[in-house]
């Protein structure tokens, strides 16, 4: 994982909206590691981090943070919240407004409000319940921002412009990564970037580095006589006498069946395809010709865009599923 282009793609989504970014954190730093990965971007200049839940928060160790805890809050997350003493749940119904006001009385929180997206957020008709919160940040989400010129994002804008005139002098975040790309007027006063910290590419404009670039390690490296097949199903069949090298990856990597015949291993300038399925714990590649010893490390082609292609899948879970089971080396 590279540190400097964690670094540089903060620095792009920041400089692109002007204004302060809050990274999402959230799902273990979408896979790198939220702990790792919050060192990193406090070095780049952030200050404040989004999390999914009060684990999550705990979770980072991190109590000396301002966080924003994007699940909201409920009575049961007492005691996690008490421990937090600077993160602030993003309330988004009424009963979680209630809830942390009798909980923590004169403690900063955030809203989410809905625009449109009709995930979490109060509507516009209950903003009352957030009268006597002290409200940090007023937040809501795009729901289509990585489809360009998609009619529902300049529609979202509106209707953000509109609730939060009901609260005049909130300081307000709507955009997030893909959000950041259709420019300033969705900036307001934070932003709110997280695949494209991490190298995925929300929108076409983005311009992101590549930040993981995940590695396995051969086998053992064997030879497949023409007409004989590799692997569950015997699907690949050798069409020439053939060298195949079988990796230590699969499902538990993050590395899923569909990626078959997508996904490719860098060895000097060329892109090595698999030989067959991917299988619970190995993979198969075709090393024909390729120097390639058993106990050598390959590198995956991690192109988040065109795993995605053809597939179903999308680029958050690639990165979501990097399991632990990675050392997650940072360079
Ligand atoms: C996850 C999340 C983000 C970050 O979204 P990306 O598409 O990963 O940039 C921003 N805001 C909210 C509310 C989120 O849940």
């Amino acid at each position: 994982m590279e540190e400097a282009a964690l670094a540089a793609n903060f620095r792009w989504f920041e400089e692109r909206a002007g204004v302060p970014a809050i990274p999402a954190v959230k799902a273990d730093g979408y896979g790198l590691g939220a702990a790792q990965v919050v060192e990193r971007l406090l070095k780049a200049g952030a200050r404040t981090f989004a999390v999914s839940s009060w684990w999550e928060a705990q979770a980072l160790g991190r109590p000396d943070l301002p966080l924003v805890v994007l699940h909201g809050f409920t009575p049961d997350c007492a005691p996690a919240a008490a421990a937090l003493p600077l993160a602030r749940p993003a309330l988004a119904t009424v009963a979680q407004c209630r809830a942390w006001a009798e909980a923590f009385p004169g403690r900063e929180a955030d809203l989410m409000v809905n625009t449109g997206m009709n995930r979490l957020g109060l509507e516009a008709s209950e903003l009352g319940a957030a009268d006597g919160l002290r409200l940090a940040v007023l937040h809501s989400h795009l729901a289509c921002a990585d489809e360009p010129a998609h009619p529902h994002t300049p529609a979202q804008l509106a209707a953000f412009r509109a609730l939060s005139g009901a609260l005049p002098g909130v300081t307000r975040a709507l955009a997030n990564s893909a959000g950041i790309c259709w420019g300033r007027e969705y900036s307001f006063d934070h932003v709110r970037p997280g695949i494209g910290l991490y190298g995925g590419v929300p929108h076409p404009d983005a311009r992101v580095a590549q930040v993981v670039r995940p590695e396995a390690r051969v086998l053992q490296v064997r030879d497949v006589p023409e007409g004989q097949t590799v692997g569950y199903g015997a699907v690949w069949t050798a069409r020439r006498d053939s060298r195949v090298a079988i990796l230590n990856a699969g499902y538990a990597d993050g590395l899923p069946r569909q990626l078959m015949q997508r996904l490719r291993v860098r060895l000097g300038g060329a892109l090595l395809p698999l030989a067959g399925r991917i299988s619970m714990d190995m993979l198969a590649v075709d090393v024909t010709g390729a120097d390639v010893a058993e106990g050598d490390w390959l590198a995956f082609d991690f192109d988040l865009p065109a795993l995605t292609e053809g597939t179903g899948l999308a680029q958050y879970e690639l990165l979501v599923w990097m399991s632990r089971r990675y050392d997650r080396i940072w360079v």
